[in-house]
């Protein structure tokens, strides 16, 4: 629409670059005052075994009670936290308010979960990223086994020399590690099979429109497979509808998230499911 070069065009883009980078600046400000006046919280989403169904972990995911505007989405902020390194802070905050919950359950006295944070690869890179997490870990008590960490799989295609040299020392410690969105970052068999990883998260593209004559079903079992052969844990996430955790089951996929288990929700709601588990194990 440009390219005519119309007076209206140009302006009508001018326009459009100029309200989009004071949208860009505006969140920005927001970020900083939301982090320094606690506007920000965690939903926990329930990660189930798929043979009995038994909650396994939790994936903390970030939620921005921004004031005027409601909830806002982590979709809608993230990236700009990424790109101005606001993700430092945020990413460090996330990182001990899991890990502080985490203590809360324990101290409550309900049985351990793991719980699995993303990190963005501008943290992962960073190179005091091991001793900010171990910092964590120790103050809040927690045994760095019940910790995974998720970074997507096209974060981890990149060269990051610094960020997988931290992936090996935080294992080391006995930190997990998942692969987020997998299927959609184009690695290589070969490339997996040197990563330091426990567990590949199959993406929720392929979950959604899985049924036995599809390319997504395809798709996911060569991913159970090939996880299978390399000894790694799957989880499958957006799983919505029984029929879809029928099929993953089929194909030895080990644990489910989704919808049709629990959506993301505050830490009073996991903590019921903590209670039953544990009425469930003492009867
Ligand atoms: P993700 O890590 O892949 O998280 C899964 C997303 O799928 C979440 O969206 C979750 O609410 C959503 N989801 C869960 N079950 C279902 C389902 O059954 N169906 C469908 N359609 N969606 C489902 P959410 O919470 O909006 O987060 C979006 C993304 O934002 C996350 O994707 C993650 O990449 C990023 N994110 C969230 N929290 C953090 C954080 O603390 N740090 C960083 N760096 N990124 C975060
Ligand atoms: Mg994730
Ligand atoms: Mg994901
Ligand atoms: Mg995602």
């Amino acid at each position: 629409a440009a390219k005519g070069g119309g007076g209206n065009a140009c302006h009508f883009f001018d326009d459009t670059l100029e309200r989009r980078r004071a949208q860009r600046m505006d969140i920005e400000a927001g970020l900083r005052r939301a982090l320094a006046q606690g506007q920000l919280r965690l939903v926990y989403q329930p990660q189930v075994a798929a043979g009995d169904g038994r909650l396994v972990g939790v994936e903390a995911l970030l939620r921005w009670d921004r004031p005027g505007h409601g909830v806002v989405p982590p979709d809608q902020f993230i990236p700009l936290a990424e790109a101005t390194g606001l993700i430092l802070p945020i990413g460090e905050w996330v990182l001990r308010a899991a890990c502080l919950q985490l203590a809360a359950w324990r101290d409550a006295g309900l049985p351990p979960l793991r719980m699995a944070v993303n990190v963005a690869a501008r943290q992962l890179n960073d190179v005091d990223f091991v001793s900010r997490v171990v910092a964590v870990l120790e103050e809040t008590e927690t045994p760095p086994g019940n910790l995974e960490l998720e970074i997507t799989e096209s974060q981890l295609m990149e060269k990051m020399h610094t960020g997988l040299d931290n992936l090996k020392r935080l294992r080391e410690l006995g930190v997990a590690v998942a692969v987020d969105d997998f299927g959609t970052g184009y690695s290589s068999l070969g490339r997996v099979q040197s990563l330091p990883i426990d567990r590949i998260k199959i993406d929720k593209s392929f979950v959604a429109d899985l049924n036995v004559s599809g390319d997504s079903y395809a798709i996911a079992h060569a991913i159970v497979a090939m996880a299978l052969a390399l000894r790694l844990e799957v989880i499958a996430e957006g799983v919505e509808h029984a029929e879809q955790a029928h099929l993953l089951a089929g194909i030895q996929c080990h644990e489910f998230q989704g919808y049709l288990y629990g959506e993301p929700q505050p830490p009073e709601a996991i903590a019921a499911m903590l209670q039953q588990l544990q009425k469930g194990q003492a009867s």
